[in-house]
């Protein structure tokens, strides 16, 4: 297709990020000439093609829940924010997260956590002891000791999100597969962009490329603070008997093997692990390979054996179920990581801590260039009240939320911001 040669804004990526910036451009401003550039051949070719598609609104840093708790609030009434059957689309199934606990002290940091939530305002998250996960969850009867559960949590389709985030901004021109995005820079203003299919010039350029992001803000000299470390999923066919269609997802205990039920007798899996194999510090610098190449064959098998120890699974017995390694598919991507979070101690010294921030923010040196990038483990829950924030960035409005400076590119401390899937 021909590229227009102006805009307004300029959108590179069209992840969850992208479409997001796109649609709440459009909210805020009807009529905005917007141009979003993907390189993949269709929207949301990134990591939400990996994720498992969760979300939650229990998470310890009041930044965090009160950004999850409005992009919920968006896609419980899809209708009215994406238009006609909006909501329908996006194939929500609210059942909910539980935590689990086997042992008395994990039972203690949950009912600790859950203190600390209700203290924030997440009055909805529940501890619950062994008889009454038992009475909700009969196969999780005798095998936990303690949950935190977050009722209003569940999982959608990713990539019907971005298309409903898509289609219901009507101003933008979306071309794909559009290679070697070049900044074009003039002193430190950005005023468009280059591409092999032509120019573009514009007031505004978004970065909203997840793992690309790097790459193309290279293009102008400019160093984004990002390291990207991939993360492996799988989604097996089967799932062992009890382990019910209507369940929540499961998150067992340290170091968080997780899981829920995929369609009807599926489940897909999940965890945070570090791979010892992958050099991470060099994904982050060097030109990014597939995530894919980073794949390790032996993540189900581990992932299935550490949950059946944990669950206490005999084998052939639940998660022990040799059925659960048939035919499954496996997938990996990038977490990005802001790498400019620290703590300041006492005696002054800057600690360095893997912040779970994303930065959706105006870059601070260079004119002319925004940024919604390092959307770590939850781009796809964050991905519309995220949105809402790069467009107030852009149009230069207050933000929706005061507590969102905490996603300003120098915010380097919040308090509860480190852990992921632990929610401390
Ligand atoms: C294993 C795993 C599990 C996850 N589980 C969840 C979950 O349960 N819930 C949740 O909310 N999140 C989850 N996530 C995280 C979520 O997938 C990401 O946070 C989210 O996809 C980030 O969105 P993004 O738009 O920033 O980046 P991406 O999704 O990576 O999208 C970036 C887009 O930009 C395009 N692009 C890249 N470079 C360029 C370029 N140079 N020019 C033009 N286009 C470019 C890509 O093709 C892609 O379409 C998970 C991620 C992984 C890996």
């Amino acid at each position: 297709m021909t590229l227009p040669t102006t805009a307004d804004v300029i959108l590179i990526g069209g992840g969850p990020a992208g479409a997001a910036a796109a649609w709440a451009l459009e909210q805020a401003a009807p009529g905005l000439r917007l141009v979003l550039l993907e390189r993949g051949p269709q929207l949301a070719s990134g990591a939400s093609l990996a994720s498992l598609e969760n979300y939650r609104t229990c998470w310890a840093a009041p930044a965090l829940h009160r950004l999850m708790s409005r992009s919920r609030e968006i896609f419980l009434n899809g209708d009215q924010y994406f238009g006609e059957n909006g909501r329908a689309a996006l194939g929500l199934k609210q059942q909910g997260y539980l935590w689990l606990a086997f042992t008395d002290r994990g039972a203690n940091r949950l009912k600790a956590e859950v203190e600390h939530h209700h203290q924030t305002g997440l009055s909805h998250v529940e501890y619950l002891e062994t008889d009454e996960i038992g009475a909700r969850h009969p196969w999780l009867k005798d095998r936990v000791r303690a949950a935190k559960y977050d009722p209003q949590a569940g999982w959608l389709d990713s990539n019907a999100l971005v298309y409903q985030l898509a289609r219901a901004t009507r101003s933008t021109t979306f071309v794909y597969g559009v290679e070697e995005v070049r900044l074009i820079r003039e002193g430190d203003r950005i005023t468009g962009v280059q591409t092999s299919q032509g120019s573009i010039h514009a007031p505004a350029v978004v970065i909203a490329a997840g793992a690309g992001s790097m790459a193309v803000a290279r293009t102008a000299g400019v160093e984004l603070p990002l390291v990207a470390h991939p993360r492996q999923s799988f989604t097996t066919a089967w799932r062992h008997p009890g382990f019910t269609e209507d369940s929540p997802c499961v998150i067992s205990a340290p170091p968080f093997p997780h899981v829920r039920p995929e369609a009807q007798s599926g489940a897909v899996f999940g965890w945070e692990y570090r791979m010892k194999t992958v050099n991470t510090e060099d994904v982050g610098t060097s030109v990014l390979a597939s995530a894919d190449t980073f794949k390790d064959p032996r993540f189900p098998s581990v992932t299935l054996a550490l949950m059946a120890r944990q669950f206490g699974y005999q084998p052939g017995e639940g998660f022990a179920d040799p059925r659960y390694l048939r035919g499954l598919w496996h997938r990996a991507g990038y977490y990005v990581y802001r790498t400019n979070a620290y703590r300041t101690l006492p005696d002054g010294t800057r600690q360095p801590y893997e912040s779970q921030r994303a930065i959706i923010d105006k870059h601070p040196d260079i004119a002319g260039l925004f940024l919604s990038i390092a959307h770590v483990g939850h781009g796809i829950m964050s991905a519309p009240a995220g949105g809402e924030i790069l467009a107030s960035r852009v149009l230069g409005q207050p933000l929706p939320d005061e507590s969102f400076t905490a996603f300003d590119y120098h915010a380097p401390y919040v308090e509860y911001d480190a852990g992921g899937l632990s929610g401390e």
